[in-house]
């Protein structure tokens, strides 16, 4: 798979792409991930790469020209693979999981970050398959949005965790929030560690993460719990839960 993330400032994606399972990631041959300049594609003197909106109003935009040509260079560099194009917006889909792990099935995913006031529409026509926000509030860029989304799907590549940072028991994985997590010491400031974790009963243990998992997910994102995949026990343990929690 390959992600590339097309922008004004390449050196601040690069910086971050740099680090830690991003790094390894883009080290390993899992997964190809670059960063590329927008700017150089401008056919103008002077590389402009924004210019002020037509019928006025406050800020640059975008133009297109830069943008689709870069494009057209990348798209040379996976022949043959129509690529995903994400289009970096606060009027776009919000990003969730189960979109992290569809678009972790492509073969070569674009993204596009706006800046300014953002992009000529003409390129959300011409190349934009998917208009994509991380929530609904405002940035002056869409860099910091594309390493999150870059950062969600990589993840899920087989060999970019290690076995110890897996994602199959993670929040949103089977539609419910994760359990709480505890390492040494097992006291802490008189807290203690839930004895069902020390007590070595790998069924205690399942069993004790699940309901863990129902009363997170029940007291921070009730509204998750209308889609999760419950079982009768597990509707059962919230039935009782909520009678003895009323909120
Ligand atoms: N004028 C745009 C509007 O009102 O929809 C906002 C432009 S914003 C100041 C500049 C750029 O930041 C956008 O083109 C986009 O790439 C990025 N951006 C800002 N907020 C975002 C969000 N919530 N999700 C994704 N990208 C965002």
């Amino acid at each position: 798979m390959k992600i590339t993330i097309m922008t004004l400032f390449k050196e601040t994606i690069d910086q971050i792409l740099n680090y830690s399972i991003m790094g390894r990631a883009k080290k390993s041959n899992q997964i190809e991930l670059e960063a590329i300049d927008i700017r150089p594609f401008a056919a103008n003197k002077h590389h402009q790469v924004d210019d002020y909106p037509y019928g006025g109003g406050a800020g640059m935009l975008m133009m297109a020209q830069p943008i689709c040509d870069c494009f057209e260079h990348v798209k040379e560099t996976m022949p043959g693979v129509k690529p995903r194009v994400l289009y970096m917006t606060p009027q776009g889909k919000v990003w969730n999981q189960q979109m992290a792990e569809e678009f972790a099935k492509e073969e070569h995913i674009v993204i596009l970050c706006g800046h300014y006031e953002g992009v000529d529409q003409r390129v959300i026509d011409e190349i934009v398959t998917d208009e994509i926000s991380i929530g609904d509030y405002v940035l002056t860029g869409g860099e910091l949005p594309a390493v999150i989304i870059a950062d969600s799907i990589m993840r899920l590549k087989p060999g970019v965790l290690g076995k110890q940072e897996s994602f199959e028991e993670e929040s949103f994985s089977d539609g419910l929030l994760e359990y709480p997590h505890y390492t040494r010491p097992a006291e802490f400031r008189g807290r203690k560690v839930p004895a069902e974790l020390l007590s070595g009963n790998h069924k205690k243990i399942e069993e004790f993460r699940r309901e863990q998992s129902l009363i997170n997910t029940y007291n921070k994102r009730p509204d998750l719990l209308k889609k999760a995949n419950l079982s009768i026990k597990d509707k059962r343990f919230l039935e009782n839960y909520a009678k003895n929690h009323c909120k």
